[in-house]
């Protein structure tokens, strides 16, 4: 447990029914496709987006007498993701046949992991508001190949298949059944995809079906659930259905919804829950019946004849556990504890590796908290309304450093910073460079102040009464001057001079 979080129990989403009070249950298997330029057991490109059928080796083909061959990166981007969940690697793992027929899959069966996976129980911390987090237990991961992809849209009368994801690796990460409502389980995800970023195990690339997840959905009245956590009996829970294939976060948390109410109206109307599989359609906000639920035994599982079993050492788990990057958690209290940076903006920093990047270049021997505004107010703000990434950010960290130092140093205002930003951001340069050829230079030089207050105060003996008798208005005073000066005057220096000059 962190120490800078609040660990919160689940809270359960409650669905008022006809006749009392529902809870959610929710368990999710997320596929995360492995981010590596090869596929698992062959050598062929993952390259998205390619020609159709042009990355197809024969094994993906699935022609006779070819063989896999494990590739040991995906291997250790599996181990990776597991450390990163802090689960437990198995250094024993097989691979097992699942045996089922579709026009996308050639082989006839898909190579998978059922008996013995490669990760086994592990943990996620769901953040559910700043400095909230839910803790999400991991059931396992098991390393399994991707299907092809049929195409029904293309033609009235055909239908296509594209074999070039039939053979990529995939991360199965399965949960508990710890996730009680949309928001969380969204969040869920939200944090899987954030971590898997971070180890660069998964780029989670949602739209490009990179990251998916079946999203298992039950309902059960109040105190049920408790019951199961205490006892681990199922039973006691719902009957779930599975929603497959979602790779929307809004999705995610409308099909839950949706299926909740299904189930509450069905179980409400004395009817029974089916086990069964089913799909979502964005377009109606419903989930519709796919099939009914397979069990494993339908597949008739084998262990697969032409692999034998991962046998991996524990001086390779704890090299790769050597070079574990920083992760969000970890990043996310540092920034907290040592910069002093609000939980909200600590969050804001490290959603994304390259803007917790980003930003830790622009801050080191910086004030991290003067570091942390400008990169989200004003980069960010900027970068959002532009519709950019951080990756083409017109102003680098170096840059945005520059303008710090200068405020730092007092040789420009706040208000100049701004102006220099802008500057930066259209026309790019060196901002120290800049300032000094456009005389961006913020009058501290006492003397100068003194003989423009001394100005202002000669030229107004009526307001100068005023503010000696309600030093409130000393403020006109600092105005004046800033304007006599073109806005150059440190603004400080000039409220201390006025306030001295007029004995406040
Ligand atoms: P399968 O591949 O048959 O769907 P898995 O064990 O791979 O089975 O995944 C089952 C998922 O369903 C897990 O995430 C688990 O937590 C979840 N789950 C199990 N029982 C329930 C339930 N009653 N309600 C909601 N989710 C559940
Ligand atoms: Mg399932």
């Amino acid at each position: 447990m962190l120490d800078h979080l609040t660990y919160t129990a689940p809270e359960p989403k409650v669905i008022a029914g006809a006749r009392g009070d529902w809870e959610l249950v929710i368990g999710l298997e997320v596929h995360a496709q492995v981010a590596s330029n090869a596929k698992l057991f062959s050598g062929a490109s993952t390259t998205f987006g390619a020609e159709p059928n042009s990355n197809v080796s024969f094994v993906d083909a699935a022609m006779p007498g070819m063989l896999p061959v494990i590739n040991e990166f995906c291997v250790e981007q599996a181990v990776r993701t597991g450390l990163g969940l802090k689960a437990d690697i198995n250094l024993f793992s097989a691979f097992d046949r699942k045996n089922y027929f579709y026009p996308d899959l050639p082989q006839g069966y898909q190579i998978s992991q059922l008996y013995h996976p490669i990760v086994g129980e592990g943990e996620v911390f769901v953040d559910m508001a700043p400095g909230v987090a839910r803790r999400v237990r991991i059931e396992r991961i098991h390393l399994e190949q991707d299907a092809g992809k049929s195409i029904h849209d293309m033609d009235p009368a055909l239908s296509f298949v594209d074999l070039n994801r039939t053979g990529v690796a995939l991360m199965e990460i399965v949960s508990r059944p710890d996730i009680r409502g949309p928001e969380e389980a969204a969040a869920y995800v939200a944090k899987l995809r954030q971590i898997m970023r971070y180890l660069g195990t998964c780029d989670g690339n949602m739209q490009n079906g990179n990251l998916r997840a079946d999203v298992n959905v039950s309902v059960c009245k109040p105190g049920d659930y408790e019951r199961f956590r205490e006892t681990g009996d199922f039973s006691v829970l719902g009957t779930r259905c599975e929603i497959k294939n979602m790779n929307s976060m809004r999705f995610i948390q409308a099909a839950i919804e949706y299926e909740a109410r299904r189930q509450i109206a069905i179980i409400e109307d004395g009817g029974k829950i089916v086990q069964e599989t089913r799909l979502y359609d964005p377009d109606k906000g419903e989930t519709r019946s796919m099939r009914s639920k397979e069990e494993a035994h339908d597949y008739r599982y084998f262990p697969d004849p032409d692999l034998l079993p991962l046998e991996i050492e524990q001086a390779w788990v704890d090299d790769i556990a050597g070079s574990m990057p920083e992760l969000p958690d970890e990043k996310k209290a540092r920034f907290v504890k040592e910069l002093g940076l609000s939980e909200y903006d600590a969050g804001v920093l490290t959603a994304e590796v390259e803007n917790a990047d980003f930003f830790e270049a622009v801050a080191e021997g910086r004030d991290g908290k003067q570091a942390a505004n400008w990169v989200i107010n004003e980069l960010f703000g900027r970068l959002n309304k532009e519709g950019l990434t951080i990756a083409d950010s017109p102003v680098s960290a170096a840059q945005l450093g520059g303008v710090l130092d200068l405020i730092g140093s007092g040789e420009i205002s706040g208000k100049m910073a701004k102006d220099l930003f802008e500057i930066v951001w259209t026309e790019g340069g060196d901002p120290a460079e800049i300032a000094q050829a456009r005389g961006m230079k913020q009058v501290t030089d006492l003397g100068a102040i003194e003989a423009a207050v001394d100005g202002i105060i000669a030229a107004n003996p009526a307001q100068v009464e005023k503010a000696r008798a309600n030093p409130k208005l000393a403020g006109w005073f600092t105005g004046q001057v800033l304007k006599a000066t073109g806005g150059k005057a440190n603004p400080a220096a000039v409220n201390e001079m006025v306030a001295k000059k007029l004995g406040l």
